[in-house]
């Protein structure tokens, strides 16, 4: 009896490894369940629930924009939503969060992916714009300082560019939005959403 609850547990083993290679195989070959699942989704929560309940998320969480655009805890200014804009003096739709940071602080990349944008609006100031896999896009706001080109395949936590204070700001800060399938999201969770990263490296 005990040689063959061995066995089962040697089979378990097995094929919990066996799963991950194949989650780890699809993700590099661009064929996975996410591409499938988590593409179509516009809901904050139905992506979150997808994520969340993924047991092999690891393999996938660098694909996505997940964690902190800074490489420190964040402390948020303004969040996404209505509010009273500071030079404008209306109501307007804030498109993303505003995250404290002083000139020169370092902006990093919040998942892996390919840079499709730079350049300066008037609203948004020094601006770089990655588009992630499965519909995800970020975009970095007001930096003083750029530091990769368009065009440029990024890893998560690559340095991008620098805290500033270009465009319409009182001050300077990091303006961070997240993009799924060209409609505007909440960053909120994603920015807290930081997994105990795989050991086995996708690089
Ligand atoms: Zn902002």
């Amino acid at each position: 009896m005990k040689k063959v609850m061995f066995t089962v547990f040697l089979l378990i083993i097995k094929f919990s490894v066996f799963s991950q290679n194949i989650a780890l195989n699809n993700y590099q070959e661009g064929q996975d369940n996410w591409e499938v699942l988590l593409t179509p989704l516009v809901e904050v929560n139905d992506m979150l629930r997808h994520i969340y309940s993924d047991p092999f998320k690891e393999n996938f969480i660098n694909a996505i924009p997940a964690g902190y655009p800074l490489r420190k805890a964040v402390n948020i200014n303004s969040f996404y939503g209505f509010r009273n804009h500071p030079v404008h003096q209306v109501t307007i739709f804030h498109r993303g969060i505003d995250l404290k940071g002083a000139t020169g602080e370092k902006a990093i990349a919040t998942g892996d992916g390919d840079v499709i944008e730079t350049g300066f609006k008037t609203d948004l100031g020094n601006y770089i714009k990655i588009k992630h896999c499965y519909g995800f896009e970020s975009i970095y706001g007001h930096l003083s300082k750029i530091s990769i080109k368009k065009g440029q395949h990024v890893k998560r936590s690559q340095i991008i560019g620098e805290v500033g204070a270009t465009g319409t700001v009182t001050g300077p800060h990091l303006h961070y939005t997240l993009k799924k399938n060209n409609q505007y999201i909440d960053p909120f969770d994603f920015l807290f959403m930081d997994f105990e990263r795989s050991s086995v490296s996708l690089k």
